[in-house]
């Protein structure tokens, strides 16, 4: 069975790897002849616009997905006349435009930061007085990472800006000489959220229906650019890991969605605002390949051929040095893979007294501490009881 994947970059790389050992093929298409997925499949070199590309591409394959969000909705919908394309394009369409994103969020009764269209410089004064300040504005399509971005603190903030926007005629002018089919408006102003955190999550919905939700994952970046995800993220309130649960299931019916969808959110005063969601495997789930029982790759992948979903439970195991680290203690780890409720090894902890054992006992990492390890409890009541 051959995939066609739209977009050979890094995602795309890591979704073949995860895919060979389920007995699939994949074909690429990628504008770049250096798209770096040339080295493990194939790879048609050709623009996302080149209908001729897209014909050679769809030949014979069992379905098309994509790792990129940016693939123009025409491509994807001139190639889901051929063939499978999932996710459906409507839900491509649904998050390249920030504008449209935050009003399905909306729609749909996601959280969402206050948010204002901007479609013009004209426009921008109306908007920062509804908004109000310290503001983010945002150009609708094609930013990512930060790029197309200005934070407006101050009333020299908003006349810089809007130097830098075009005026009605210009904007109207350029919108239709560029992207003839899109009407959309160019610029949207938020409330800059002075949030907690960012978190983001990754959901997935196989072709039967049947969901699967990975932990929430706190994100931390800098210059536009993810640096560091922690998952899955501390001290989180179940609340929190549901409601963003909900916000997922919600974009699921509504798009009726296949594959994996990341939705990124901020944390504030205890709340999840959704910032933006991504129809693709996402950046913040790389974690999954070595952290979870079943990558957000190999996920992907079943849900769009229709295989039944693996676990997205995060492989809980105590790191080997903090285990060590404690005096006398012996670790065993027996080789096994990871799966819940599995015996992949065990500790000794040595000691001269049961009170120096319940107090070696006691730091060993918290996963030891943990109602399964009735015998930490135990221990401490025995030694309690003698004192
Ligand atoms: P985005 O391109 O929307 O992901 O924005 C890039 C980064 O800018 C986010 O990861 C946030 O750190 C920050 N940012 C975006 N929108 C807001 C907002 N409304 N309030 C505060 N920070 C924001």
């Amino acid at each position: 069975m051959t995939i066609g994947i739209l977009g050979g970059g890094q995602l795309g790389y890591m979704l073949a790897l995860a895919g060979y050992p389920l007995g699939l093929h994949f074909r690429f298409l990628d504008p770049s002849p250096e798209a770096p997925v040339g080295r493990i499949a194939t790879r048609i070199t050709g623009q996302f616009t080149d209908r001729s590309a897209l014909k050679k591409f769809a030949a014979g394959l069992e379905l098309v997905t994509y790792e990129f969000e940016n693939v123009p909705v025409e491509a994807a919908r001139f190639l889901a006349e051929r063939v499978p394309v999932l996710p459906p394009p409507a839900a491509l369409e649904a998050a390249q435009d920030r504008l449209n994103e935050k009003r399905l969020f909306q729609k749909l009764g996601i959280a969402t930061t206050d948010f204002a269209e901007v479609a013009d410089r004209e426009a921008l004064d109306g908007a920062v007085k509804q908004i109000g300040l310290p503001a983010i504005l945002k150009t609708c399509r094609m930013g990512y990472d930060g790029k197309g971005q200005w934070i407006l603190r101050t009333a020299e903030d908003v006349s810089r800006a809007k130097s830098e926007l075009p005026a009605a005629n210009a904007a109207a002018g350029k919108r239709s000489d560029s992207e003839p089919a899109q009407q959309s408006t160019p610029f949207l102003l938020e409330r800059l959220v002075p949030f907690t955190r960012e978190l983001s999550i990754l959901a997935v919905r196989g072709r039967t229906g049947e969901t699967a939700v990975y932990p929430l994952v706190e994100n931390h970046h800098r210059a536009g650019i993810l640096r560091l995800s922690l998952a899955p993220a501390p001290q989180l309130d179940r609340a929190v890991q549901l409601a963003a649960e909900d916000a997922a299931h919600r974009l699921f019916d509504a798009l009726q969605y296949v594959g994996v969808l990341a939705i990124e959110f901020f944390e504030h005063e205890g709340r999840l605002l959704a910032n933006e969601m991504a129809p693709r495997v996402h950046n913040s789930g790389h974690w999954t390949i070595e952290g979870a029982i079943t990558s957000q790759f190999e996920n992907h992948l079943r849900a769009v051929v229709g295989l039944p979903l693996g676990s997205t439970s995060a492989i809980d195991v105590p790191d080997s040095a903090e285990v060590l680290a404690v005096r006398d203690a012996h670790l065993h780890l027996y080789g096994k893979s990871p799966r819940p409720g599995r015996k992949l090894g065990h500790v000794t902890l040595r000691a001269s007294s049961p009170e120096q054992l319940a107090s070696r006992l006691g730091e060993l990492p918290t996963y030891f501490h943990r109602p399964e390890f009735a015998l930490d409890a135990a221990l401490t009541r025995s030694v309690s009881s003698r004192a």
